[in-house]
C-alpha cells in the first residue's frame, strides 16, 4: 500500500510542527498547511523538518474557496488525502464586554469554520474510497469555558459537537472524526501567558506539569492510525487530569 497523505493546518506552530513530526515517523506523507506571512517561523520550520517526509504549502485556512484549491493541489501533487488534522487556531482575549465583533468572528473562523472548510472539500473524496481520519484540536477551555475566552471556549465547543455529528455522517463509510482537548501545553501559546497565572495553573494539574507537544502529537498519531477504526465521535482529552469528566 502506497504511504498515506496527511495535511496539518497550523502545521508550523508549536503543536503543529509536533504533529507532523509524528505522523511522518508514523510513515506518514505530511503536508503542513499554514499562513506564509511568518516568513522566520517557516524558514526555522523547514530546518527542523529537513530530511523528513514533510512538505509545506501556504493557505488561510479560514477562506472555503482556498480550501478547496487547497485540497484539490494536495490531491494532484501528492495523491489521496487519507488524514486531516484541523489543528490551526489563534486567540483573540477579552472580558465579553470588550470584545469586538471582530475579535469573535476572526476566531470562530479560524478555529471552527476552518474545520468546516476543509471537511467540506475533503469528506466527499474520502467516502468515495472508503477511508478517512479526521481529527479535530479542540481544548480544555472547550469543555470548562474560560474567563476572557468567550469567543475561542465557543469555537472550541462549537469543533466537538461538529466533530461527533460528521462522525455520524461518515461512519459507515471507513472514515472515523475525533477530537483532542489539549490542556496547557507548553508552547508560544502559553508561553504568551503572564507567569504567575502559568504557574496558579500548573499547581493546579494533578500530574504536577506543563504538557509538551510530544503528549497531543502521539495521540493524533494513535487516533490517525489505520487501526484505530473503531474509535470515532471520541474527544480525547489531554490535560494531565486538569479536568475530567465521565
Ligand atoms: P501556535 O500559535 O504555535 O500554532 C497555530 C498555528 O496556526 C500557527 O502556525 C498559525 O500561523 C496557524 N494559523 C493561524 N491562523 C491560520 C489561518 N487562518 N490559516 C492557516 N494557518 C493559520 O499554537 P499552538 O499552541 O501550536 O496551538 C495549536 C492548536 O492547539 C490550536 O488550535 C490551539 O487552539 C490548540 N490548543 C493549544 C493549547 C496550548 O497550550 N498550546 C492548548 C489547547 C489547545
Amino acid at each position: 500500500m502506497s504511504k498515506r497523505i496527511a495535511m496539518v493546518t497550523g502545521g508550523i506552530g508549536g503543536l503543529g510542527t509536533a504533529i507532523c513530526r509524528a505522523l511522518a515517523a508514523a510513515g506518514r506523507t505530511v503536508i503542513a498547511v499554514d499562513l506564509d506571512s511568518r516568513a522566520d517561523r517557516l524558514a526555522a520550520f523547514r530546518t527542523e523538518v529537513n530530511g523528513l517526509d514533510i512538505h509545506f504549502a501556504a493557505a488561510d485556512v479560514s477562506d472555503h474557496a482556498s480550501c478547496g484549491a487547497l485540497v484539490r493541489g494536495i490531491e494532484d501533487t501528492h495523491g489521496s488525502l487519507a488524514i486531516l488534522v484541523n489543528n490551526a487556531g489563534i486567540t483573540r482575549d477579552s472580558t465579553l464586554r470588550k470584545m469586538s465583533r471582530g475579535q469573535w468572528d476572526e476566531v470562530l473562523d479560524v478555529n471552527l469554520g476552518s474545520a468546516f472548510n476543509l471537511c467540506a472539500h475533503a469528506i466527499g473524496p474520502m467516502q468515495a474510497r472508503g477511508f478517512g481520519r479526521v481529527v479535530n484540536i479542540s481544548s480544555v477551555s472547550g469543555q470548562t469555558g474560560n474567563f476572557g475566552q468567550a469567543n475561542y471556549a465557543a469555537a472550541k465547543a462549537g469543533l466537538l459537537g461538529f466533530s461527533m455529528s460528521l462522525a455520524r455522517e461518515v461512519a459507515g463509510k471507513g472514515i472515523t472524526v475525533n477530537s483532542v482537548s489539549p490542556g496547557y501545553i507548553e508552547t508560544a501559546m502559553t508561553a504568551a501567558m503572564p507567569a504567575e497565572v502559568l504557574a496558579r495553573i500548573c499547581a493546579s494539574i494533578p500530574a504536577g506539569r506543563i504538557g509538551q507537544p510530544g503528549d497531543i502529537a502521539r495521540t493524533v498519531a494513535f487516533l490517525s492510525h489505520d487501526d484505530a477504526g473503531y474509535i470515532t465521535g471520541a474527544n480525547i482529552p489531554v490535560n494531565g487530569g486538569l479536568f475530567m469528566a465521565a
